[in-house]
């Protein structure tokens, strides 16, 4: 298993909460074919490792779908943060399904704050802690910090704390000098 806390580049994790959703999508790595959440017993440890089920709650087929469609909902949000590619519309579709299992509602603080909260029972709640996080941050803004490496094959989500937001890669030195290679080669091989 990947450690959590593992980011290329040496780049910093995303600040909490954001970190919640960052390792909920880097549980897959497209370039390695590797996905942490491959059955709902993975997906049942990972959720009760961070607290979002309890004890006498488990991850039903419903949640395990809809866990999957969010993870690829929400790299498709953070690669229209890296560069304007809106996600298609199978990636939508998926989405939205996802978004219509999971299970927030609206609570009123003490101090009279509207604050989002999952509600309900197992992976539909716990999913919904994940969903409540990025509205919260797009809501504030720094959600538009959270981006996906815009390598195709790699797609890992990096916070981008860079003064004017522009980093387009997890890594440069793993992700960036390899793409600008592969470009560099093809140019040059396309010369008379
Ligand atoms: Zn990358």
């Amino acid at each position: 298993m990947v450690r959590d806390t593992f980011q290329p580049g040496g780049r910093a994790p995303a600040p909490p909460p954001l970190d919640l959703v960052q390792d909920f999508v880097n549980t897959e790595i497209p370039e390695w074919a590797r996905d942490d959440l491959a059955t709902p017993t993975q997906l049942d440890a990972w959720l009760r490792e961070r607290g979002l089920l309890e004890a006498d709650e488990a991850v039903d087929a419903e949640a395990f779908v809809a866990a999957r469609e969010l993870r690829t909902g929400l790299r498709s949000l953070a690669l229209l943060n890296t560069f304007e590619a809106l996600p298609d519309e199978v990636v939508r579709a998926g989405f939205r399904s996802a978004l219509s299992v999971v299970s927030l509602r609206v609570e009123l603080g003490e101090d009279g704050t509207l604050l989002l909260e999952p509600f309900g029972k197992g992976g539909c709640r716990a999913l919904g802690a994940i969903v409540a996080v990025v509205l919260e941050a797009q809501t504030s803004g720094s959600w538009r910090r959270m981006k996906a490496c815009r390598k195709e094959s790699c797609g890992w989500l990096f916070f981008d704390s860079s003064r004017n937001c522009s980093s387009n890669w997890c890594s440069m030195s793993i992700c960036g000098n390899r793409v600008k290679t592969t470009a560099y080669r093809s140019r040059r091989s396309v010369k008379p």
